[in-house]
């Protein structure tokens, strides 16, 4: 074996520590070349008074070994603290989050005996920026924000996954038939990439019907690739229906930096005791060990594992009486992986790992790509308005009209209200009025008009400017228009 990997390591609360050395062990004893840099995160980071839960000089450690391996941490009560995940992910760009939920029948009960699936999240955009605003007394919006590149890395690292896990189809979860600009996006993206791998299945599902399908007859599936909030809730359903919450690891990958850890949390109470589940941190770190470019370590260790549970040495979390053979402790379960090393499945499949999957670069999703023309053709205005009916406000507003640029209509919570709205819409103090013109307007146009907006004494709490692309409408239609 050639040079030590440096990977970063955090034992993190609860039985963090036990799970830790109990996966250290293992996956050393199997082989594993690498120089462990341990760094203090959690718990006793946030009461001294650090809101990341990480200490600055742990993130030299990260930004020098681009692999972290986090055991699961406790978040303190009271508010005031930072999801380190959220700022370990915001900070090294990890785009992607990687689940595998694999059932282990019969020897983990499960109603989908025959489920091998992995979710692949989109990490970055969606609803998960944190962009928010309270409008009006009533209203409040969140910003769904999808990006070309965003998408691209997504779905391209979906694709990439697939190849090197020798895995047949990647299906894509969309909501485009209601959201067709941003989830229409990923979908377009999905299908352009779909084409560069012609040896790989491709399908798309509206997520509703597709979580039903998911759900129901899971083995029907094999990679699934989802913006970040729909993949959120259903990495933890696919897990769930696996029967292995308790045993799923998940990958966090990103340009700079890739972070490993268990779904589970910290599991404080049965902290100390010798009894916890090290099997998500180890099989978070057999992903690891694919990143680092030590496949054949990873296949030992998995196949490893998978024979453990096969003979039934089983943690009380998943000790069944008829099943389960010896209830074991954190160590005794490590040690005997450790026994099995070089052993194989007999029921399960085994696994077999070769690369790590390509990685996907700012150049891989920034090709050359033809600028589109883009014209401004309107404002919509957003109002803040309590002070009559839709058809009072189509009049005031339509004396506005000036220069082209023309009030085409109202609506609220997006159902068209003026002109010819439905008596029966329930409207709330919250507008949004549309000025288009015929042909391309400028910034002044918009201005002038806002300035009179303002002088009739209306409340314009945003605007969105309308452009066309290459002819194209930039902007939703509106329902009932
Ligand atoms: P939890 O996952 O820690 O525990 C849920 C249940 O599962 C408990 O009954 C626990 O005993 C059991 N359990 C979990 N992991 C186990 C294992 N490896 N072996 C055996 N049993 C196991 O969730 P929780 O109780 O909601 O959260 C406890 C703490 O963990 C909280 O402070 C929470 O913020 C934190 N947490 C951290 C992470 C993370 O660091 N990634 C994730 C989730 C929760």
């Amino acid at each position: 074996m050639g040079n030590k990997t440096p990977i970063t390591v955090a034992h993190g609360d609860g039985i963090g520590p036990e799970i830790m050395d109990a996966t250290l062990k293992i996956i050393q004893a199997a082989g594993a070349q690498i120089e462990i840099e341990q760094i203090e995160v959690g718990e006793k980071v946030y009461l001294r008074g650090i809101s990341a839960g990480i200490e600055p000089s742990a993130w030299e450690s990260l930004r020098r070994t681009k692999v972290f391996l986090k055991a699961p941490i406790t978040t303190p009560q009271g508010g005031g603290y930072k999801s380190l995940n959220v700022t370990t992910r915001t900070t090294f760009g990890l785009y992607a989050n990687i689940r595998p939920c694999v059932s282990y029948y019969p020897f983990v009960d499960t109603k989908h005996p025959k489920m091998n699936v992995v979710i692949v999240r989109e990490n970055e955009e969606d609803t998960y920026t944190g962009i928010e605003y309270r409008q009006t007394q009533d209203m409040m919006e969140c910003l769904k924000l999808i990006s070309r590149p965003g998408s691209e890395k997504i779905v391209r690292y979906a694709f990439e996954y697939a190849r090197s896990n020798n895995r047949k189809k990647v299906t894509c979860f969309v909501k485009d038939n209601i959201m067709k600009q941003t989830d229409g996006l990923f979908h377009t993206v999905f299908d352009e990439i779909a084409k560069e791998y012609p040896d790989i299945e491709n399908e798309s599902w509206i997520v509703d019907i597709g979580s039903a399908k998911l759900a129901d007859t899971p083995e029907a599936f094999d990679v699934i690739v989802m913006p970040n909030l729909y993949g959120d809730i259903l990495s933890d359903v696919a897990a769930q229906i696996a029967g292995s919450v308790g045993l799923a690891g998940s990958a966090n990958i990103g340009e700079q930096c890739a972070m490993f850890e268990a779904i589970h949390g910290s599991a404080p109470r049965r902290a100390g005791q010798n009894v916890a589940n090290p099997s998500g941190l180890l099989l978070a770190a057999v992903m690891l060990l694919v990143h680092i470019n030590q496949p054949d370590v990873a296949t030992k260790v998995h196949n490893a594992w998978l024979r453990t549970m096969e003979d039934g040495v089983h943690t009380y979390d998943i000790f069944a009486e008829g099943v389960s053979k010896q209830k074991v402790g954190t160590r005794e379960f490590a040690d005997a992986v450790i026994a099995r090393l070089g052993q194989e499945p007999q029921t399960l499949s085994p696994v077999h790992y070769s690369s790590a999957p390509q990685q996907v670069t700012e150049k891989t999703v920034r090709p050359q790509r033809p600028k589109a023309n883009k014209e401004l053709v309107g404002v919509d205005v957003f109002l803040d308005w309590t002070a009559g009916t839709a058809d009072q406000l189509g009049e005031l507003l339509s004396t506005l009209n000036h220069d082209g640029l023309e009030l085409t209509l109202i609506s609220n919570r997006g159902a068209r209200v003026w002109p010819n709205g439905q008596p029966e819409t329930f409207t709330t103090d919250h507008w949004r009025s549309r000025f288009l013109s015929q042909t391309p307007i400028t910034h002044a146009q918009i201005t002038a008009l806002l300035q009179k907006v303002s002088e009739q004494g209306l409340d314009f709490i945003k605007t969105e400017n309308l452009y066309n692309f290459d002819g194209k409408a930039g902007y939703s239609s509106v329902s009932g228009a």
